[in-house]
């Protein structure tokens, strides 16, 4: 056995929003002979926790039902986002920590281990938690009267929410328990806003004024960081032929910023008229005047969409997905970005967080952005939840088309 022990650990950021910091402190080395490791924690000398050395791959944990558990342990089967799946074993005076950081890092816990009593008691508890999440893979938990919540209820229009005239302002948010989606529920024609005026009363009469306005901001702009991710994300297509189609692409600021760093064909489709001008004549972009809309695109197909903030403004975001999806070409991919409904939700003034604003008809969470990729024939890549510079609580995914 030999140790290589570093005097100062490489640390590295792990989970989302990279909150949590690692050590790396080095590595033992060992030949497959049976041989026994004990780790032992500063603060109870008495929990120590072995690993086993043997000659065909390792003893992951002590007994589970037995020795961990009597020395205070509990231990979980846990499955990440990803369905990665994971053996947890957890100081029971620990377990409040322990919690929250499932809960933080949206893992599920699938079974409790070490009251394991026989086969059939295991796959009971199984079955249990898969069953719940049926309702939910395609956002139809709306109707799954059971895990519907009412959480926000507005009578007027909130002070900081631009004014859209609307007359009988009257509206709800209501929270699926288990995936946590906030669907908005009114009778307000939102998707009139689209049509003319959204650019102006949601930025202001003069865009070129609001458009330098961010440009101004550099690395304190939201754009700035979703542009240096989505590129870093496809930094080996950055000199490839690819085509992007940026679907909603309002001010055209994600598609300026990326215009000279790449040697893609860029194209916008975005149906407010203010802002497509702007794109085109000031900005000199390719821009589309139209909602997403397959014949306006002359049934092209794309390498690459992107969506913005742009998924929770539309009524049946599956469908939006979908037709998304038939836009890509083979193993094409989609980058979305969408409001963060339940970290928004847990604010001291949540109810006036930007997030559930009039305009946004979904606002989702890790487990409904997930399911929703999942159930529009996308494999998710990346995903993760974000503070943004502007205070913005956010989601973004990168996912592939899988069929
Ligand atoms: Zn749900």
């Amino acid at each position: 056995m030999k140790f290589n022990i570093k005097k100062k650990p490489r640390i590295f950021s792990v989970g989302f929003d990279k909150s949590f910091n690692v050590k790396d402190y080095g590595k033992v080395n060992v030949d497959h002979t049976d041989k026994e490791f004990e780790l032992l924690t500063f603060s109870n000398k008495k929990k120590d926790y072995d690993f086993g050395i043997t000659n065909w791959g390792y003893y992951a944990t002590p007994s589970i039902n037995k020795r961990l558990r009597n020395n205070g342990f509990q231990t979980f089967l846990v499955k990440n986002i990803y369905n990665n799946i994971f053996i947890m074993v957890v100081d029971d005076n620990k377990l409040t920590k322990f919690k929250k950081y499932i809960e933080f890092e949206n893992q599920k816990i699938l079974s409790r281990l070490d009251l394991f009593e026989n086969d059939d008691d295991f796959i009971k508890k199984l079955m249990v938690s898969k069953k719940t999440g049926k309702y939910c893979e395609n956002l139809k938990c709306l109707n799954n009267h059971k895990n519907i919540h009412e959480i926000f209820k507005y009578i007027k229009k909130p002070p900081n929410e631009p004014n859209y005239g609307i007359k009988n302002y009257k509206r709800k948010v209501v929270k699926c328990q288990n995936c946590n989606h906030f669907f908005a529920i009114h009778k307000i024609n939102t998707n009139k806003f689209y049509k003319e005026n959204y650019s102006i009363i949601s930025h202001g009469k003069n865009i070129l004024k609001k458009f330098n306005k961010i440009k101004k901001l550099k690395s304190q702009s939201d754009n700035f960081h979703r542009v240096n991710r989505f590129l870093n994300f496809f930094k080996k297509y950055k000199n490839k032929k690819i085509s992007l189609l940026d679907v909603g692409s309002g001010l055209s600021i994600f598609l300026d910023a990326i215009k000279n760093k790449v040697k893609w064909k860029l194209i916008g489709i975005e149906p407010d008229v203010n802002f497509v001008k702007f794109g085109r004549e000031k900005l000199g972009l390719n821009i589309i005047h139209s909602n997403l809309n397959v014949k306006k695109l002359n049934n092209k197909k794309f390498d690459i969409i992107s969506l913005n903030k742009v998924a929770e403004h539309i009524k049946n975001p599956i469908l939006f997905l979908k037709q998304c999806n038939n836009l890509l070409k083979k193993n094409g991919y989609i980058y979305i970005e969408v409001p963060d409904g339940l970290t928004a939700s847990k604010q001291k003034k949540a109810k006036y967080q930007e997030e559930f604003a009039i305009d946004h008809l979904h606002v989702f969470s890790l487990d409904s952005l997930n399911n929703s990729l999942n159930s529009s024939s996308f494999k998710v890549i990346l995903i993760d939840k974000i503070k943004e510079k502007s205070g913005k609580f956010t989601l973004y995914a990168f996912a592939r088309k899988i069929k």
